[in-house]
């Protein structure tokens, strides 16, 4: 991978970083509503549960990506970015644009079932 390539990759972390942030914290305020803003009644009760489960596993999902690209930024100048952990063969690029923090190549990542 170039310096070029690298950089550009390190932009659309630092993008995607600050994009998953935002929806993290909107999905948190979902989660848990300011004392006032709740369920008024019983129905809307029922569908704010039904709305809070899926939330709050959108909520988990966006951390453990957010995580994971974190981790990929500090990794991002180091010379095992973009390098699959597995075969150690170079990550192909159209992958990294899709999820810039691939640890795994396409077909180690289909193979270990991740
Ligand atoms: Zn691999």
């Amino acid at each position: 991978m170039t310096k070029a390539q690298k950089q550009h990759f390190k932009q659309t972390i630092d993008a995607q970083i600050q994009t998953l942030s935002k929806e993290i914290e909107v999905l948190k305020a979902a989660v848990y509503p300011e004392r006032g803003e709740g369920p008024s009644d019983k129905v809307a009760h029922i569908a704010f549960k039904q709305d809070q489960s899926i939330h709050i596993q959108r909520h988990a999902e966006a951390t453990k990506r957010l995580n994971r690209l974190k981790h990929a930024y500090i990794k991002i100048d180091t010379p095992e970015y973009g390098i699959c952990k597995e075969c150690e063969e170079e990550i192909a690029l159209e992958r990294l644009e899709l999820m810039p923090e691939s640890l795994y190549c396409v077909d180690c990542m289909n193979e270990l079932g991740l």
